[in-house]
């Protein structure tokens, strides 16, 4: 009988290898190992909705626990994969079970990146990255006064804006000089700072932590590298993750920020692939942004479409991995849609004015990414555009009677 298909991970990417598969007419078995507790839940709410005390934790849930024994997934929840074992294709989990594979699929994600520094490890310090977290904090926004985040990055402007909104006294320290400096261009880095300092949030920029102060094992205030001291009952981390990709090092699995894979999602070994966070993948979108070519992406979008494609090729229909990268992010009423990659050094040209604008971003004279504020026709028309690697000139882009939607369908 076939040892079948293993998936490490039951979040979003391990999730939708395991449904695609099936929806591909696969018949082999298919098990998923999970480490948390829940079903595969989605992370974005967690920081929006979910934190904001606007959805419930089974409204998270990929799907229902019915749809599992439907479709034939077996889900191993509160277990962890700790050893593979590549010359006997099995892997070893946490409560002492060797599960045999034909083929095993890393899907480990990312954990959150520690702040090193003393103090950090005080109770009041809190970081998000599962739904403990988000349970946890929303438990302390109900007394929290004065709140630090550090880090002004995807997590700690949105956890800002829900902070904010509930009227709570709230600065933001970035050691960079802007917000979402490695995601986005100055002009919507600029914006979003104006943005959030209209709902009432301080910044620090080019400020780093030196140490967190507290009094009886609770935090109490944080310590910055120029000597200022800011209060703070309730101190919130996010400064960014790092890939889960052990089990693969120890396996002797290429690893660089990431699990490396190729065009296929195939690690080293043709019997093991990777998918999500976790991963490094060659990408078109990344020429001129890294040496090598490779990227590893952090997004919804990425899981599930690394997701699809595994699949597909698993049920006999290889592809290269090429969908476009695409991400968003929801700040107080403003919607943040980026569709490509970006870098530092390319051009800004801007469309629109106001709260509802777009960037357009250009390496060179390709068009690389776009990002949309509060401009959801704008971001669906730059996926199309970019998809097809078709690049309007900054010109037109600037122009306001430029009609994008024909150029995005001719
Ligand atoms: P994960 O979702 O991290 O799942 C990996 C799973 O594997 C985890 O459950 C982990 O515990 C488990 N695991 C790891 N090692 C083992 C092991 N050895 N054995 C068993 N299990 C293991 N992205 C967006 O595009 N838009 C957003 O608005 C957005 N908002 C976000 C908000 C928050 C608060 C967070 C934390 C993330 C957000 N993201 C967002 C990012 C997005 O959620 C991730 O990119 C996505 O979840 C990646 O999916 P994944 O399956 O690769 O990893
Ligand atoms: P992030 O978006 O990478 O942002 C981390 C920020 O913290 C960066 O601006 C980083 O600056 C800064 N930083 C790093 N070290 C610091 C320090 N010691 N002091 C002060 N600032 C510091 O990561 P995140 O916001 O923590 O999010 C974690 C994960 O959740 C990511 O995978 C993210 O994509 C995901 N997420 C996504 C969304 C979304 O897409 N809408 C929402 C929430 C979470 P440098 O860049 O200079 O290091």
């Amino acid at each position: 009988m076939s040892a079948g298909l293993v998936v490490v991970g039951g979040g979003q990417a391990g999730f939708q290898v395991a449904a695609s598969l099936r929806e591909a007419g696969f018949a082999d078995p298919v098990t998923i190992v999970a480490d948390e507790s829940n079903l595969p839940y989605q992370r974005p709410p967690l920081s929006k909705a979910y934190l904001a005390g606007k959805t419930d934790a089974v409204g998270l849930h990929l799907r229902p626990d019915a749809f599992y024994a439907e479709h034939r997934i077996a889900v191993r929840s509160q277990t962890r994969a700790v050893a593979i074992d590549r010359a006997a294709r099995t892997l070893r989990l946490g409560d002492g079970t060797v599960l045999p594979y034909d083929h095993l699929v890393l899907a480990t994600g990312a954990r959150n990146r520690p702040l090193p520094v003393p103090g950090a490890d005080l109770a009041g310090v809190r970081q998000l990255r599962d739904l403990a977290d988000a349970d946890a904090l929303r438990a302390a926004l109900e007394i929290a006064r004065r709140i630090v985040v550090v880090g002004a990055g995807f997590i700690g402007l949105e956890f800002a804006a829900v902070a904010a909104a509930r009227g709570l006294d709230v600065t933001v320290i970035e050691a960079a000089d802007r917000p979402m400096a490695r995601a986005v261009s100055t002009e919507t880095g600029a914006f979003f700072r104006g943005a959030h300092e209209g709902l009432g949030v301080r910044f620090a920029f080019g400020a780093g932590v030196a140490s967190i102060a507290g009094e009886g094992g609770r935090a109490g205030a944080v310590r910055l590298s120029d000597d200022r001291e800011l209060p703070a009952d309730l101190v919130v981390v996010g400064i960014g993750v790092l890939p889960n990709q052990e089990l693969a090092a120890e396996a002797a699995l290429s690893v660089a920020d990431g699990i490396r894979v190729d065009a296929f999602l195939a690690t080293d070994d043709p019997a093991i692939s990777a998918i999500g966070d976790c991963t490094r993948h060659p990408s078109a979108f990344a020429t001129g942004l890294s040496a090598d070519g490779t990227v590893r992406i952090e997004s919804v979008q990425n899981a599930i479409d690394q997701g699809r494609c595994l699949a597909a090729r698993l049920a006999g229909r290889p592809a290269a991995y090429a969908a476009l990268p695409w991400f968003w992010s929801d700040q107080g009423r403003y919607k943040l849609q980026i569709a490509g990659l970006s870098g530092p050094s390319d051009l800004s040209v801007r469309r629109g004015a106001g709260e509802a604008f777009s960037v357009f971003r250009y390496r060179g004279a390709r068009l690389v990414a776009v990002e949309s504020i509060n401009r959801a026709g704008d971001h669906m028309m730059a996926r199309r555009i970019l998809g097809a690697g078709r690049t309007p000139t900054p010109e037109q882009a600037a122009d306001p009677a430029f009609d994008l939607k024909a150029f995005a369908v001719a």
